[in-house]
């Protein structure tokens, strides 16, 4: 058996990077930048009030009580044509822009209005409620660095920088396939004998959807010649291989014999549990992944093995899942032999500490188990037992939901 840490670096020292492409920015989320995102101009571009109130000069209102010409009023969207002097006030709407010698806003709700007065009731600081121009992003500035995983904030920052069409590292084109003489399709209405729905190939491609393209190559047979032709045309059309079934040991013979045939792929063992077996390697050129066969272990595999893979192709800096400590809220037994992947469901005790408790059945095939799971306990090699309180390391997939405010 091989260590994961030995099986990820094999795998990450052998990709190759993709080049970069434009993309509109309504399609950027999770893409990952192929620059630094540089901002052209400040933002905001030009100094504005944060509140409703009087724009002032800030020697005017250091103490209570001032007593103030109202000259004019700006809202949002109109510049106004406004000098301020010792003495006056200009009415201003959030967002609109500072009045020339105004560099204080006071709020609507600290002052009093008598017809063309205003009086400011509390002491203001000079500089208050008002934002700079450049105070969110200086011009010139980085926003974000190449390499950074576009999410919906990110995509919000440039929008307002004006960057709609971000460069961005081309995304992994994956052929995604799934083998087994027993798969029916999962819209099968009825089961033969002996059949399971194909659950594996929904489940990866909604994963594999965040980090590439997924060219769906459906369910192949276990017979030398579909499986030949299947991983041919996978190979021929994609940037990865993906599939998933015949890598353990009782059936791997024949899909060996086609990938010796049409590449060069290892058959590991890795250290962990689920998802021992896993085949990597290229096919006519193009990296190969071969995921076992139960969906566990599939979905352990690829959150292991084949994500940051795709991720470290398209540059990203981050390529893993984040981790947390949290503390076991039962006894936890363990393989010592492999880094158990336990699924655990998490939740906040009173003290708002992170509890994990076994999300249901342990076996790979028991995808119910992973669908309650949040993120996995890892439980390391050589420890047989995590007592009860005992605090131990999560890989978060998910974030856990919050609850519902009825809830405890
Ligand atoms: P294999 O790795 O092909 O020996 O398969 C191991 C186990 O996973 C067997 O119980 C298979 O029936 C099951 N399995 C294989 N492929 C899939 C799939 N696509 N969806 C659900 N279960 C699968
Ligand atoms: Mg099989």
């Amino acid at each position: 058996m091989i260590p994961l840490e030995e099986a990820q670096a094999a795998v990450l020292g052998s990709i190759r990077r993709l080049g970069p492409e434009t993309v509109e920015l309504a399609d950027a989320v999770h893409r990952v930048v192929a620059e630094d995102v540089v901002a052209r101009e400040n933002i905001p571009p030009f100094a504005n009030s944060a509140m409703d109130g009087y724009a002032v000069q800030g020697s005017d209102v250091a103490k209570p009580g001032a007593l103030l010409r109202v000259i004019g009023e700006v809202s949002a969207g109109h510049a106004g044509d406004y000098q301020i002097e010792a003495g006056s006030a200009v009415k201003i709407m959030t967002g609109a822009p500072m009045p020339l010698g105004a560099d204080t806003v006071v709020r609507i709700e600290d002052t009093e209005r008598l017809e063309d007065l205003v009086k400011v009731v509390v002491s203001v600081p000079a500089g208050k409620s008002v934002r700079a121009a450049g105070s969110d992003v200086p011009m010139g500035t980085p926003v974000f660095v190449r390499g950074t995983r576009l999410q919906a904030t990110h995509l919000g920052v440039l929008a307002t920088i004006g960057s709609t069409r971000p460069s961005v590292s081309r995304r992994p084109r994956v052929a995604l396939l799934s083998t087994g003489d027993e798969l029916a399709s999962a819209s099968a209405a009825v089961l033969r004998p002996g059949q399971i729905r194909d659950s594996n190939r929904v489940l990866l491609k909604a994963l594999l959807s965040e980090v590439a393209t997924v060219l769906d190559q459906g369910i192949i047979r276990d017979n030398p010649v579909d499986l030949h032709a299947a991983f041919a045309r996978a190979a021929a059309e994609s940037d990865v291989v993906v599939s998933s079934g015949g890598v353990s040991m009782g059936d791997y013979d024949h899909v060996r014999d086609v990938l010796d045939d049409l590449g060069a792929v290892d058959f590991w063992r890795v250290a962990i549990k689920p998802a021992k077996p896993f085949a990597y390697g290229t096919l006519a050129g193009v990296p190969f992944f071969g995921l076992p066969g139960n969906p566990v272990s599939a979905a352990v595999a690829f959150e292991q093995l084949v994500r940051p893979a795709l991720l470290a192709m398209q540059s990203a800096t981050k390529l893993f899942r984040p981790r947390v400590r949290a503390l076991a809220g039962e006894k936890i037994s363990s393989d010592p032999d492999r880094l158990e992947f336990l699924r655990v469901r998490l939740h906040l005790d009173a003290r708002d500490r992170l509890i994990a408790r076994s999300s249901g059945g342990q076996g790979s095939h028991v995808l119910s188990g992973l669908a309650a799971a949040d993120g996995f306990g890892l439980i390391p090699v050589g420890t047989e037992e995590i007592r009860a309180g005992q605090s131990l390391t999560i890989e978060l997939f998910r974030a856990p939901e919050t609850r519902s405010w009825m809830d405890d």
